[in-house]
Parts: structure tokens; C-alpha cells; sequence
């Protein structure tokens, strides 16, 4: 789309005009294009959308860069330096589609706006350039508005800052803010720690000091993560200062009010309020005070965990398919994030954990308050977000009405709970909450604003009639104008005998008369030439102006423009009077988040059968009857039934292995993955999907499963797993829980089988930990014997008419053979491979037991094993049958029947 064809900027027409102190090649530089170079210096990384009239138009690089990433069409305006300047452009009012696709490349857009009426400009003469600054840098982190977000996810950014604590070690402060909603949480965490925490907050933009950026331990992992990279300087990261800026911020002589802070934490929080002011420019979002995550609170799951179990996002980063889609039965936009945050973050404490699993417990016992409860929080907008736009001076009439039903949701909510017996704590603090609520400003809002309301403050007409008297009668006269102009048009038309005589208006020359070109030359004479003024001839019809109607239309133009001046300062008063009172409705939105995410948490509950886990500071791990969420799910939706299974692993002081072996496509990655899956459930305090669950908790998540190549890092699949072990053996501790799937499968069989072999040993002895680990090398089960706290356990498989069955039972025992070559089968491996592979199998299984030793000394040959004649020749007659079989002698001719033989007998 081009924007040329359509616009003409006030300054379009502006000549070339050279400039004393420019070099005699600058010459050519207009003043306004001068004021474009000067900005876009003073903001190269990011794209200029520079205002002009009703378009944001891109020069040069940024222009070709637009033009390219959004598909319109590339322009050129005047020259620079003798050369053609590359313009494109969008217009205002669509900005939003074109910056959410611009942010979503990855760019940066400074949104520059003219800052003086053009015709103030002109007051300083004809030549002069409308005044303009930038307003606003829109970055990934940075976002507000409600076509850019996702509605069910935090947008956090994430300010990271770094405190030596020893001459080998750091401490990291982090300052997770997403100024959509004004969360403002703060954490410290050691390096080891640091991806894990990043990976928590998900968060859409990193600011990463210059100083830590180029830390050669760390730059793979920014090379790595998903979120925009944004470097800081130094001059944001000043501790004294970092502390001054908050509390000023806050209007607080002291921090202490908001919890106590580590210095790195406060650094952190200053360098992100830093960039909320190189942003934001002169707005300041709302922002809640900066709360405290306590060091441990949250169940550590490093970034690779967090990635293979699916939690937020699949492996190929879509929310559908993952655990979040899966539970997610929220009905609000705050309660789906905040079901996000708890599951990306849950709890260590059993007391905490026990209070949401109360708050779900009554849920799931009162069923009809649940019910009451999610038919009010179906009519609860996102009240958050709308706050926050207001709050930054970006909302609109429809920001307004979502407060005031936000806020009537809120007391239809505290009303609802004030009337219910004994509630548990989470729930009764948040019923406070929201009926300490003051809610008469909503009262006002419903009195104020109409039932159809414009998206943009500026198009009026969102202001109830009979609210505000002096815009009722500007309204009136306006209404009047209009009934004085039919019948102005009836006047003219009865005077000149015209019929066909019409009042019009357009932006060029406003009201006028227009009538037939032959009525029109009429008109041109006396007596009508003094009542008409001729203005305009068109193909068969004239154009006049009339003194009446001059006066009309300015009594109009002045008319809606102070109904609009009205409406404004309405809109204004309004959503300062919620700005004043933000603190109140944040801690209200708060509140509606977590009787959603409760009541949510409930209903799935009920509708899927889950069961209250036991939670205690045990080393228990015992689920009855434990299924997998997600392939539950999935097979539900295909008519089919998940076979629920029991797990043990608890132990007094140190936790037990189940070692699993079984057939390939038995269920064995999936056991693994619905017990990890059942712990980050119950710590974030929800049911689970279990018949019963006791779960002494646990303080780290680890799992290693799958294979993946990280090529882009340089490191081979075999590389990636054993840098994930190493991280796993190094870290567990006897309350964490451990995931292997298949560890030492990337490598010869032998380095593969000892590797796996090592590592049990290392989690037995030296780690402790509550383990499931599953894998095709039968010989580890002989360390069950070896070790007190190893117990086998494999899947169950049966076969019917030579085909294998796989029952998904989890029993206790080890597997006698993986089934691998019945698995290649039923997924279409040739025939011929697969009887061959058969043949090979049986031979190596002979070598094995008439030699054992030569087996552990010569690593298991498998590639190397001699091609002999007979086997191959054994499988020759399947493929001289399967031949045979597609011939079919009536329908060829002897020609044909001459060459089918010669082909059967290169076959032999
Ligand atoms: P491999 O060793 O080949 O990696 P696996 O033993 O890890 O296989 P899974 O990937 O866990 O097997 O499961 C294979 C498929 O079996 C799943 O996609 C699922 O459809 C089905 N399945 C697994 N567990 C169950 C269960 N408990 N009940 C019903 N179906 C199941």
C-alpha cells in the first residue's frame, strides 16, 4: 500500500530551501528533512516513524527496512546529498497492525509526533517546520496496547544487575516489570541460577548491561534466548542512583515499606525504572511497588526442563499443546496470567502451597458458589491493562468502560463472597480486597459514558447525552444547524425553482450550494449573483457559497469543537480520578486474578477427576493412579483411554530410583513426564491427576529427555545431553527430583551404556535425589541388585498374532527386549530392512552369550558386522515375491513379458 497517493502533508509542498551553514552538498536539505536527520541521529537504533499529517512516514534505511518487513510500497521524496530519499509510510490510525508486525521482526520503533498545531508553525512564517519530538520508544518489553498484547501472557522486561560476592562469583539482581498490567517483581539469584530465573519470567525483552553482555561465560546464553537483547550502558546502572530513582518514583523517603532489598535487586530496579523513562518519555506507567521473591520460594526449573516438560510453550513454541493450554480454564485475562506465573514459578513453601490448594478445595466442595463466581468473572475485562493505558495518558473511551465493568465485576465478586461461609484464606483476602474496593467512581463511569463507545478519545461522542448540560446544548445547536440547513436547501430551492438544489459539504470549501450547470449559469446573473458566490464548476453541475451558509458552518465548526474540548476534559478528569486511584484497582485486579485462577484450578478439578496431593517436607514421592495431563487430553479427543500408573520413590533421607526399561513406544517418556509434570502441579497448588499423590517437596525440577542438536551454539546432540547431565549431576540435591530419558544414547553403545551406568551411581550415592530414569540398556537393571534405593520397573507389552501390544502398565521388573525392530515395522520401514535388521540381531545376541567379554571389549558391532552372502540371500525371495505378485501376464504383451523376466532375474 502506498501512503503517497492518498496524503498531502501541510509541509509537502514545502521548496528546497539551503541552509547558510551547510556544506554547499547540503544545500539541498529542507529544513523539515534537517529536522528528520537530527532526530533519527539522536535514535539510531531504532526505526523513525516520523508524524505527517494522518501518516507516520520512514525515510531512507528505516523506510527500505519498512517497506520490506511490512509489504508496502517504497516511494521516494526529494534528494539527500544528491541522491533520491527511499520513503514509505502507514497511516495513523492502522499504526498498531504495522508496529506489532515491526516489533514481532524484532525492531525498535520511535514514534516521533508533531508537538505544535501546524498553523502555529506558520505563525513563525510561511517556511517554518512544525515542531516535533519523539514520544515514545515502542520496544518488545515496552508494549501497552491491547492489539500488540496477548491477553493471557505477561510482558515483562527484564533488568539484570551484578554484585561480585567472591573473586570467582556473582550475584545477580533481576527486576521483572511488565508496565502492561504494573507488576514489579524483584529476585537475586547466583549465576548457576540465572538462566533458570530468566527462564521463569519469560520475558519479551532483556536489558543487559554492557558489562555482562560481553561476560564470555554468558554470550551464548544471550545469543540464545528468545527475548530481545538490549544493551545498557553504564549510566543506568549507578546503585546510589538506582535507589534515588525509585523512591522517587514511589514518593518514598525509604524502601523498607516494600520489603528489604539486595543491592543488586535495587540496582536492577533502578536501570528498568531507567529505561521506563527512556521509553516511556515524560508518561509514567502506574506501576505496583516493587515486591520481593524470596530466594528459594519458587521451585527451581532450569530453562532446558522447563522447555523438554512443555510447561508455557511446546518444544516448537506454541501455547497450544503445552501443560498451560491444557489446564488452562480461566475465564479472564488476568487470571490466565497469573495461572501462567504460578505455573512458570511454584511454590517451595508447604504452608503456601497448602493455602491455594484450601482456596481450590472450597471451590471444588461448593459448587454453586463456584459457578456464581466464574458467571461474574466472565464479565471481567481486563481491567489491568485498561489502567495501565489510562495511567500513560494512551487510553481511550473503551479503556474507560472496561474499568467501570472491571470494577463492578469487582464488587459483584466481593458481594458474593462476603455472603460465603468459611472461606479459606486466599480466597477471604482476596473477598477484602475487593470489598474494601471504593466503587462509586464506576457508578460515575456508567452515568457518563454512552452505550457505543469510539475507540479514539478524539472522535467524541462518547459522553452520555443528559450527563454534562453545556455539551447537551452544543449538541442541540449543532443538531439545530442541521435542521436550519435542510431548511436553507428548502429556501434556495423554493427561490431559484431548483428541485434538484443541494446543501453539501467537503473539506475543501465546506457548505455549499450545488445545482445543474445550466441552473448554475442562472445563478452566475443578476439578481441571484449577489446571494451566490460561485466557488466551483464540475462536470455538469456548479458549486456556490452563501453568506448565511459561511455563518452557519462556523457556528457548527465551533460547536462540535467545544463539545469536543467538553468530552476531552471529561475523559481527562475521569481517568485521573482512576489514575489516583490505581493503588486500589491494581490490588482489585489482583484480586479478580486469584479467584479466577481458584475457581479455574476448581473446575478443572472437577470436570477431570484430580485429587488434593499431600504436601509436606517429606522425602515422599507416591502417586496412585498418576496420568499425563496433556497425552490424556489428546487422547480423549481421539475416543482412547490413558492408562493411569503408580510411582514410588520416597525415601527417609534420600530419595529412591525407579530405573525403567521397556518396550519402545511403551509409555516410558510419558511416566517420566507426568510425575515431573504432577510435582510442578502440586507445588503451584493445584489438584493433580491422580487418584492420590504424597509429595514431600521438592526443591529443583531437572529433566533431561529427547535429543536435540544445538548447532547455532555449536554443540552436537550427544555435546547438548551431556551438558544438560553435567548440569543435573552437579545440582541435585536430595530434595530434587530427577528426570533421565535415555541419557548416553548419542554415543557408541559402550561409552553410552558406562555413562549411563556412571551417572545412576552419582544420583544414588553422591546426589540422593528422588530419580526416574528410563533407558534402553538392559544391563543397568542388574544395578538394582547392587544398590539399596534402586527398584526396576517396565512397561507391560504383549503380542497377538506376532504383532506387539503395548498396555501403558508401569510394573515392577525389568524389560527382556526393547520390541525396537516390531516398532521399525509398524512404522513402515522396508520389509527387506527389517528382516535383515532380524537376521542381524539374532546373530549378535548369539555372539553375545557364546562370548560375552568380546561384547563389553569390542563394542557391540553393529555397523560392523560382515555383510555374509546367506542372509542376504534370504531375504531375496520376499522381494522376488513381492515382484512376482505385481505381475499380472494377461494384461502384457510378450515384449513386456520379456523385459519383467530379465528384471526378476537381476533380482538373484
Ligand atoms: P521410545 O522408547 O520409543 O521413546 P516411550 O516408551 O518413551 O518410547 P512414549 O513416547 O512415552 O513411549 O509413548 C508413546 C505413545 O504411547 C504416546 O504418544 C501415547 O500415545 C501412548 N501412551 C504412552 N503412555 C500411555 C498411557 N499410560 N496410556 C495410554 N497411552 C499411552
Amino acid at each position: 500500500m502506498s501512503s503517497q497517493a492518498q496524503y498531502q502533508s501541510p509541509e509537502s509542498a514545502e521548496p528546497d530551501m539551503p541552509a547558510a551553514s551547510k556544506s554547499a552538498q547540503d544545500s539541498r536539505v529542507t529544513p523539515m528533512m534537517a529536522q528528520y536527520i537530527e532526530i533519527k541521529a539522536a535514535n539510531p537504533d531504532s526505526l523513525l516513524f516520523y508524524r505527517m499529517g494522518d501518516f507516520y512516514e520512514l525515510f531512507f534505511e528505516d523506510a527500505e527496512i519498512a517497506s520490506r518487513s511490512l509489504g508496502i510500497v517504497l516511494t521516494k521524496r526529494g534528494k539527500h546529498q544528491g541522491q533520491d530519499i527511499p520513503m514509505c509510510g502507514v497511516p495513523v490510525d492502522r499504526a498498531d497492525d504495522y508496529l506489532q508486525r515491526l516489533i514481532g521482526l524484532g525492531h525498535r520503533v520511535a514514534v516521533c509526533e508533531q508537538t505544535e498545531d501546524p498553523a502555529e508553525a506558520k505563525k513563525r512564517g510561511a517556511k517554518s517546520v512544525v515542531r516535533r519530538d519523539v514520544v515514545r520508544l515502542v520496544t518488545p518489553g515496552t508494549i501497552t496496547e491491547d492489539r500488540l498484547l496477548d491477553p493471557g501472557r505477561a510482558n515483562f522486561f527484564l533488568a539484570i544487575a551484578r554484585r561480585r560476592v567472591s573473586d570467582t562469583e556473582w550475584c545477580y539482581g533481576l527486576a521483572a516489570v511488565d508496565i502492561s498490567t504494573g507488576h514489579f517483581v524483584l529476585s537475586e539469584t547466583d549465576g548457576s541460577g540465572l538462566a533458570a530465573e530468566i527462564a521463569r519470567f519469560e520475558p519479551r525483552e532483556i536489558l543487559v548491561p554492557d558489562v555482562i553482555h560481553d561476560d564470555s561465560e554468558l554470550s551464548a546464553f544471550w545469543r540464545e534466548t528468545k527475548a530481545a537483547i538490549t544493551p545498557l550502558s553504564r549510566e543506568g546502572l549507578d546503585p546510589a542512583s538506582a535507589e534515588r530513582r525509585l523512591k522517587d518514583y514511589f514518593g518514598v523517603a525509604t524502601l523498607d515499606a516494600f520489603g528489604s532489598f539486595s543491592r543488586a535487586e535495587i540496582t536492577a530496579a533502578g536501570s528498568a525504572l531507567f529505561y521506563i523513562e527512556k521509553t516511556q518519555i515524560g508518561s509514567r506507567p502506574v506501576l505496583n511497588p516493587p515486591s520481593r521473591e524470596n530466594v528459594g520460594a519458587a521451585l527451581a526449573i532450569d530453562a532446558a526442563t522447563r522447555a523438554n516438560l512443555e510447561l508455557t510453550r511446546t518444544l516448537s513454541g506454541e501455547r497450544a499443546g503445552s501443560l498451560l493450554a491444557t489446564i488452562d480454564c480461566t475465564v479472564t485475562p488476568g487470571g490466565a496470567r497469573l495461572l501462567g506465573e504460578r505455573l512458570a514459578g511454584p511454590l517451595t513453601h508447604p504452608d503456601m502451597i497448602r493455602d491455594r490448594q484450601d482456596a481450590v478445595a472450597a471451590l471444588v466442595e461448593n459448587a454453586d458458589l463456584r459457578e456464581r463466581l466464574r458467571r461474574i468473572l466472565k464479565r471481567s475485562p481486563d481491567l489491568a491493562r485498561a489502567l495501565s493505558r489510562l495511567g500513560l495518558g494512551r487510553g481511550g473511551p473503551r479503556d474507560l468502560a472496561c474499568v467501570r465493568d472491571g470494577l463492578f465485576a469487582a464488587r459483584d465478586l466481593g458481594l458474593e463472597l462476603a455472603i460465603a461461609p468459611n472461606l479459606p484464606r486466599e480466597l477471604s483476602d482476596a473477598a477484602h480486597r475487593l470489598q474494601s474496593l471504593r466503587t462509586e467512581i464506576a457508578d460515575k463511569l456508567a452515568a457518563a459514558l454512552a452505550d457505543e463507545l469510539p475507540l479514539l478519545k478524539r472522535d467524541g461522542g462518547f459522553v452520555r447525552a443528559s450527563y454534562d448540560q453545556n455539551l447537551d446544548e452544543l449538541r442541540e445547536l449543532q443538531q439545530d444547524s442541521r435542521r436550519f440547513i435542510a431548511a436553507l436547501q428548502a429556501r434556495y430551492a423554493t427561490e431559484t425553482g431548483c428541485r434538484t438544489l443541494r446543501v453539501k459539504h467537503n473539506h475543501m470549501i465546506g457548505y455549499f450550494v450545488e445545482v445543474p450547470q445550466n441552473v448554475g449559469e442562472d445563478l452566475l446573473k443578476e439578481p441571484w449573483k449577489e446571494t451566490f458566490v460561485h466557488r466551483q464548476t464540475m462536470a455538469g453541475a456548479m458549486r456556490f457559497s452563501t453568506v448565511e451558509l459561511g455563518e452557519l458552518e462556523s457556528k457548527i465548526a465551533s460547536a462540535s469543537d467545544r463539545a469536543l474540548r467538553i468530552e476531552l476534559g471529561l475523559f481527562e478528569a475521569m481517568a485521573q480520578e482512576l489514575v489516583d486511584l490505581s493503588a486500589e484497582i491494581a490490588s482489585a485486579a489482583e484480586a479478580i486474578a486469584v479467584v479466577d485462577v481458584t475457581a479455574a484450578l476448581a473446575e478443572l478439578a472437577v470436570r477431570l477427576d484430580w485429587t488434593r496431593p499431600l504436601i509436606d517436607t517429606s522425602l515422599a514421592f507416591r502417586i496412585k493412579g498418576g496420568r499425563h495431563p496433556v497425552v490424556e487430553a489428546a487422547l480423549k479427543r481421539e475416543g482412547e483411554a490413558f492408562i493411569a500408573n503408580n510411582s514410588d520413590l520416597s525415601g527417609k533421607d534420600a530419595g529412591h530410583i525407579l530405573l525403567i526399561t521397556g518396550p519402545n513406544m511403551g509409555g516410558k517418556s510419558t511416566y517420566l513426564r507426568q510425575n515431573a509434570l504432577i510435582v510442578v502441579l502440586a507445588q503451584m497448588g493445584s489438584f493433580v491427576p491422580a487418584k492420590e499423590a504424597h509429595i514431600g517437596i521438592v526443591d529443583r525440577l531437572f529433566s533431561r529427555v529427547g535429543a536435540a542438536d544445538d548447532l547455532a551454539r555449536g554443540r552436537s546432540t550427544f555435546m547438548v545431553e551431556m551438558v544438560e547431565t553435567a548440569a543435573i549431576l552437579n545440582q541435585a540435591t536430595a530434595r530434587s527430583l530427577v528426570i533421565l530419558d535415555e541419557i548416553g544414547r548419542g554415543t557408541a553403545t559402550f561409552d553410552g551404556l558406562s555413562i549411563a551406568w556412571a551417572a545412576i551411581e552419582h544420583l544414588h550415592e553422591a546426589n540422593r535425589c528422588r530419580a526416574l530414569f528410563a533407558t534402553h540398556f538392559h544391563e543397568l537393571t542388574a544395578l538394582a541388585e547392587r544398590l539399596p534405593r534402586i527398584a526396576n520397573a517396565t512397561l507391560k507389552v504383549t503380542e497377538w498374532h506376532g504383532e506387539v501390544v503395548f498396555l501403558h502398565e508401569v510394573v515392577p521388573g525389568a524389560a527382556d527386549r526393547s520390541y525396537g525392530l516390531q516398532v521399525a515395522r509398524l512404522a513402515g520401514l522396508p520389509l527387506a530392512v527389517v528382516d535383515r535388521a532380524k537376521t542381524i540381531l539374532s546373530e549378535l545376541e548369539r555372539s553375545d552369550r557364546e562370548s560375552p567379554k568380546r561384547a563389553l571389549v569390542d563394542d557391540l558391532p553393529l555397523f560392523a558386522v560382515p555383510v555374509r552372502a546367506e542372509p542376504v540371500a534370504k531375504a531375496m525371495p520376499d522381494l522376488l515375491r513381492a515382484a512376482l505378485e505385481a505381475i499380472d501376464p494377461d494384461q502384457m504383451t510378450p515384449r513386456e513379458a520379456l523385459d519383467a523376466l530379465y528384471r526378476l532375474k537381476t533380482h538373484l
